[in-house]
């Protein structure tokens, strides 16, 4: 048995993986360290109670005949299906039919199998600095040839910078495929419809797919799309990925949702148009079982009156975590960017990142993410993000605060 070779063309590790290395070698050198994590963005807030109660009420119903659930419909129950259609979609004039939705377990999870309906030859486009998944998804398939000097040469970089105030331009070559992910991870920026446009217009007109990453819409205060469906045009060109994680703290649990509209197609091998929906449909029957009722039913519960309310209250604290995370490296003269519409805060850095990253470990024992593992252009900058408690995160600012 010979190995998939293109895992042998990733870098390293995966970059969390390469972070707890470092903290857990620092720890085991300092076991007196009490080290706050503003790394990983991993929710800390407990699960709303209407959710825990639903599924309760769903664990309940699995111990009697007449009302357990075995395998489930394979892209996902009809009532969370209508659930997000009716309370996500339609109140943002997203009209949405019953089969253009699917539930999954994760955004990570579709993210990074998306690819699979691309040829082997597809062209890929990400935003720089970028999360990771659709870059490594797209390597291990062998559809970015060689990384070197912390690039893949066959991947089209879209550079998000200061300098172009974390608005990418529209790639200069043709490309097939585009990623977009807005709330931004890593920078916690977020795109205007006016800034969208560009993108839907250049996959319209090359007819190219954008696979847009929604996972952090919930977080959204300003006058920006939380769907990129909200761009004219976008539904022939774009699927979009959701997830509970950080809108209801599903991080453990594990829910999310993909759209795929009937629209958007490719080019079958005789030149024909092929609906990704189909695709996609196939794919899921193969390869997936679906979800688990009683998470479902917890998923559902997230768009009662009290599940949002509910839910909207942890968006806020994160949010508040972000707002104080700018204010305090404001204070101490770092540029920052971001946490306004995203629990993540990107920070310029004096240094290198990874050298950053030491120095904050070192001395001040907070753990946060360099720039550098997300791509070329988040050197020169550190991702700081808002999911540990209010005392945490103020007692790791004001360690910040004295280095
Ligand atoms: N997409 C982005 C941009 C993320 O940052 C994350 C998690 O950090 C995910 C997707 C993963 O979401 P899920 O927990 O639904 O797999």
């Amino acid at each position: 048995m010979h190995v998939n070779p293109y895992y042998e063309k990733l870098p390293g590790n995966y970059l969390f993986a390469e972070i707890a290395r470092r903290v857990k070698a620092y720890s085991a050198a300092h076991p007196d360290a009490d080290i706050i994590k503003l790394g990983i963005g991993d929710v800390t807030r407990p699960l709303a109670p209407a959710v825990v109660n639903a599924m309760k009420k769903a664990a309940d119903e699995m111990l009697a005949p007449a009302t357990f659930h075995g395998y489930g419909p394979d892209y996902g129950y009809e009532f969370l299906i209508d659930a997000i259609r009716e309370k996500d979609y339609a109140p943002r004039g997203v009209a949405l039919a019953a089969d253009e939705v699917f539930i999954s377990d994760g955004a990570k999870t579709d993210t990074s199998a998306i690819q699979e309906l691309f040829a082997p030859d597809a062209r890929i486009a990400v935003t720089d600095p970028v999360y990771p998944v659709y870059v490594d998804s797209n390597a291990m398939a062998g559809r970015l040839g060689d990384f070197t000097d912390g690039r893949w040469n066959r991947l089209t970089y879209l550079p998000c910078n200061a300098e172009n105030g974390f608005v990418p331009e529209p790639p200069k070559e043709p490309v097939d495929v585009i990623y977009l992910c807005y709330p931004n991870n890593p920078t916690g920026t977020t795109l205007t419809a006016a800034q969208l446009t560009p993108f839907v217009e250049y996959a319209r007109k090359y007819g190219a797919l954008i696979v847009y990453d929604a996972a952090y819409k919930a977080f959204i205060t300003s006058q920006v799309p939380h769907s990129i469906y909200e761009v004219p045009g976008a539904r022939e060109v774009a699927i979009e990925c959701c997830s509970f994680s950080k809108t209801a703290g599903f991080t453990g649990v594990r829910c999310a949702y993909s759209v795929i509209p009937h629209e958007v197609t490719g080019i079958g091998g005789n030149g024909q148009r092929v609906e990704l929906n189909a695709l996609w449909k196939r794919r899921m029957g193969s390869k997936f079982n679906g979800v688990s009722y009683p998470v479902q039913r917890a998923a559902e519960a997230v768009f009662s009156p009290e599940g949002q309310a509910q839910c909207a209250e942890a968006v806020r604290y994160y949010r508040e975590n972000a707002a104080l995370i700018r204010r305090e490296l404001q204070t101490a003269g770092y540029e920052v960017f971001g946490g306004v519409d995203a629990p993540y805060v990107w920070m310029k850095t004096p240094t290198d990142s990874w050298a950053f990253f030491d120095r904050l470990l070192d001395q001040a024992h907070v753990v946060g993410t360099p720039g550098a593992g997300f791509g070329p252009s988040g050197e020169g900058y550190f991702r700081l993000t808002a999911f540990n408690t209010r005392e945490k995160t103020a007692q790791a600012l004001e360690r910040i605060r004295r280095l």
